[in-house]
């Protein structure tokens, strides 16, 4: 889930943003504002209570906010989070916030702050009030508006500085550019909740066609390198023809070129739910290389795999393949199968091992019929969804 509050005083934007950010991260609304003038239309109870209140500028009662909010929360529609506007608006509601987010199993993820200087909150409202027919838009409200913005909002931003939340953007920029600085904050947010699988097994156990069945599945990116450097040499690009080069000579591809490839696909993935790797990392060093190209998203690693099959229903399984027209270039011959799986035995093997007393790599017994081990790794990934 992705839970934000937008923070700011009247005549910020918050208003405009929101429009744009509900849509494009398909978030549930709650503006207290106009649920408070939608109760004030429907002259209800608490729209009664509130009325006086709104028309003066002043704030309306915790108690009455905290009835209104739960009402709208409760029904709980199917969205990817709640986007919050004009609320934490006291100290109080903030405590109030922590105590929704922790009813609905989640947390608040950031408070975006729009700042604005008061004259141009002042001059933005006057020009909504010739249309927004509210009659809180005019001069003296406005400024009575600002004044408990200023006493008892502003506070409110402490509480989010001390948590490590809190995020300031110039709320003066052109509408777009203040849409690009939210949307680059709330990226990295959602960075954090990928689900990031490293697919582990030696050749012939099958990783690479359940990863990417597995990627299909569930909405992640597969990230195969030796799939990504045929694409290179199939486009024809200059890396594609290096990696010509090197492969022709039996050298291995360098770290130089694959590294580039990664951080091009991980920053061109958008919408996505996370990502398969499979192929990488192949040595310790790309171990450490992984772990710096998924940080610099703001996110990590959250499950290791590794499909185990016994050494020779491996070879058995290469062997057959390489008499059929799946056959690939380098399992064309006995020698290349096992010069493949030493390679993998002796700089992957260590990589696993590693990774094993770091986090815990999950062993899925990779013998049986393709569907038994797709069922199990989904199972493992299932469960990773679930912990995020
Ligand atoms: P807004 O649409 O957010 O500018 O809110 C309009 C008016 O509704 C405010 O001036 C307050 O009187 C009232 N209001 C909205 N949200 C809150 C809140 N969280 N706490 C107290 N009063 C609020």
């Amino acid at each position: 889930m992705l839970n934000i509050a937008l923070f700011g005083p009247p005549g910020a934007g918050k208003g405009t943003q929101s429009e744009r950010l509900i849509e494009k991260y398909n978030l549930f609304y709650i503006s207290t504002g106009d649920l408070l003038r939608k109760e004030l239309k429907e002259e209800t109870k608490l729209g009664l209570e509130a009325k006086s209140i709104i028309a003066s500028g002043g704030l309306v009662p915790d108690e009455i906010i905290v009835q209104i909010i739960e009402k709208t929360i409760t029904q709980n529609p199917e969205s990817k989070g709640f986007l919050f506007d004009g609320f934490p608006r006291t100290y109080v509601q903030a405590y109030i916030l922590e105590g929704l987010m922790i009813r609905l199993n989640t947390s608040l993820n950031c408070l975006i702050s729009l700042e604005v200087d008061e004259e141009d909150s002042v001059a933005r409202l006057l020009e909504r009030g010739k249309t927004s027919g509210r009659s809180d838009d005019n001069e003296e409200v406005i400024r009575n508006r600002l004044k408990e913005y200023y006493d008892k909002t502003l506070p409110v931003l402490n509480f989010y500085k001390d948590r490590g939340i809190h995020f300031a953007i110039n709320g003066a920029n052109s509408i777009e550019k203040v849409n690009e600085d939210i949307s680059e904050i709330l990226q990295k947010e959602l960075s954090k909740s990928l689900l990031n699988i490293v697919l582990f097994g030696h050749p012939g156990s099958g990783r690479g066609s359940q990863g990417a069945a597995l990627a299909k599945k569930y909405g992640l990116e597969y990230v195969s390198t030796g799939k990504m450097l045929e694409a290179e040499i199939e486009k024809g690009t200059e890396t594609g023809k290096k990696i010509t080069e090197l492969y022709e000579s039996g050298q291995l591809v360098p770290d130089e070129i694959v590294v580039p490839l990664i951080e091009a696909k991980i920053a061109n993935s958008k919408g996505i739910k996370g990502f398969i790797f499979k192929g990488f990392p192949r040595t310790l060093v790309q171990s450490y290389i992984l772990d710096g190209l998924l940080k610099k998203h703001g996110s990590a690693i959250s499950e290791i795999i590794e499909i185990q099959v016994p050494m020779l229903e491996l070879i058995s399984r290469l062997d057959a393949r390489s008499k059929t027209d799946r056959c690939m270039p380098y399992d064309s011959s006995t020698e290349k199968i096992v010069k493949r799986l030493q390679e993998h035995e002796t700089k992957t093997v260590p990589v696993i091992e590693k990774y094993n007393q770091q986090h815990g790599v999950k062993k899925i017994d990779g013998m049986g019929t393709f569907d038994e081990v797709f069922e199990k790794l989904s199972n493992v990934i299932e469960k990773g969804f679930r912990k995020i």
